[in-house]
Parts: C-alpha cells; sequence; structure tokens
C-alpha cells in the first residue's frame, strides 16, 4: 500500500467536538499501525481520559504541554509563561514530526493560540504555515481550535467547522463531566 498524500485537516467553530474528532482520528490511525503524535497546547496539569488512556493505545503518543487554562481568572499563569509553554510545545511537535516517525500530527488548539494576541505573540502563523509547506509530504496534520484563522483554512485540505446548536454547559448550567469533556 502506497503512504499516500498527507493533509491538512482543521477542526474549528464554537461547537463541541474538535478535540474528540481529533482524538477519534487518532483510534482509527492506529487501528492501521500508522504513528501518532498529539501536542497539546493550553491543556496542561489536568488529567483527562485521553491522557489516561494515551498508554493503552500502540503508536500514540500525546503530550499535554500548556499551563492550564488561560481565561482570566482560570489561570495561575502569567502570559509569558504560558507563551513559554507555547514556544516549548511548538519546538517539541515541529523536531518530533520532521523527524519522519510519524504519520498523523495533531496540534490540539493551536488555532486558538494562533488568534490570540498575548499568545500569537510566542508563535507566528508564518511559522506554522512554513512547517505546513516542509513537512514530509505522507505526515497528515490536524489542528484544532476555536476561531481559525482564513490562512490556515486556504491552506488546509479539509476543513470542519463545529456548530453549537445545543450544549449542556451553555443551556442548562451542567458542569463539565468526566468522559464526556475531559
Ligand atoms: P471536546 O474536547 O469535547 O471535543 P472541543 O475541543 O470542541 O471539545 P474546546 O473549545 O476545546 O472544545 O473546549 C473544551 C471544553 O469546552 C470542553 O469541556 C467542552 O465540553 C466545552 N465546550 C465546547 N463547546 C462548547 C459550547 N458550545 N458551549 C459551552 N462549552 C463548550
Ligand atoms: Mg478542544
Amino acid at each position: 500500500m502506497t503512504a499516500g498524500k498527507g493533509l491538512v485537516i482543521v477542526y474549528t467553530g464554537d461547537g463541541k467536538g474538535k478535540t474528540t474528532a481529533a482524538l477519534g482520528l487518532a483510534l482509527r490511525a492506529c487501528g492501521h499501525g500508522l504513528r501518532v503524535l498529539m501536542v497539546q497546547f493550553i491543556k496542561g496539569g489536568r488529567a483527562t481520559g485521553e491522557r489516561l488512556a494515551a498508554p493503552n493505545l500502540p503508536g500514540f503518543e500525546l503530550r499535554a504541554m500548556g499551563e492550564g487554562f488561560t481565561l482570566p481568572g482560570h489561570s495561575q499563569k502569567s502570559w509569558p509563561e504560558h507563551r513559554r509553554a507555547v514556544a516549548a510545545a511548538w519546538d517539541y511537535a515541529k523536531k518530533r514530526a520532521l523527524s519522519g516517525e510519524y504519520r498523523v500530527l495533531i496540534l490540539d488548539e493551536i488555532n486558538y493560540v494562533l488568534a490570540h494576541p498575548e499568545l500569537a505573540e510566542a508563535l507566528p502563523t508564518a511559522q506554522v504555515l512554513d512547517f505546513l509547506r516542509r513537512r514530509p509530504s505522507e505526515l497528515h496534520v490536524v489542528l484544532t481550535g476555536r476561531r481559525a484563522l482564513p490562512e490556515l483554512v486556504a491552506a488546509a485540505d479539509l476543513v470542519t467547522t463545529m456548530e453549537a446548536v445545543k450544549h449542556p454547559w451553555a443551556d442548562q448550567g451542567l458542569p463539565a463531566q468526566r468522559g464526556i469533556d475531559f
């Protein structure tokens, strides 16, 4: 079987399902023996279900390299700390992906970073576009997060916008649930 053309895939929009769509894709790819690296920007300390499950999926490597939520009042960390985490996550993702050992690279919440005035300083969009152009031709790259930039959408082969029709938090005030939201 030939390797096939690597795709640039963007999951964006305000509806729920971007990160979980990327995780579903990871599960599917690993089933075929394709190695997957998922680097999570923003997300840090929390023991999410995907972090706990990752060691059980051969060929799947998950790195949560963020400093936690960046919304005012939700983060103990300063902007420079967040920016350092963004730079380290990008550096790691890029180096590992260029090593050629993965077929799928997932950059979780990177769209949010690129669109954020305080965070984008640490990762100019031009660097991401440059990486996409130079990457190994068979590497699929998945970029998730709200507010994907038009430049990224233009560079992508596949773009899906999740539309929020209903959400239990927004509509019923229900808190995030284990196994569903994290
Ligand atoms: P998931 O990780 O569940 O696939 P996501 O990646 O699409 O969600 P993010 O923007 O990363 O969504 O937000 C993560 C958190 O925000 C999740 O806990 C999710 O349930 C919650 N969330 C997502 N969409 C909405 C919404 N429309 N209203 C309120 N909360 C939301
Ligand atoms: Mg997400």
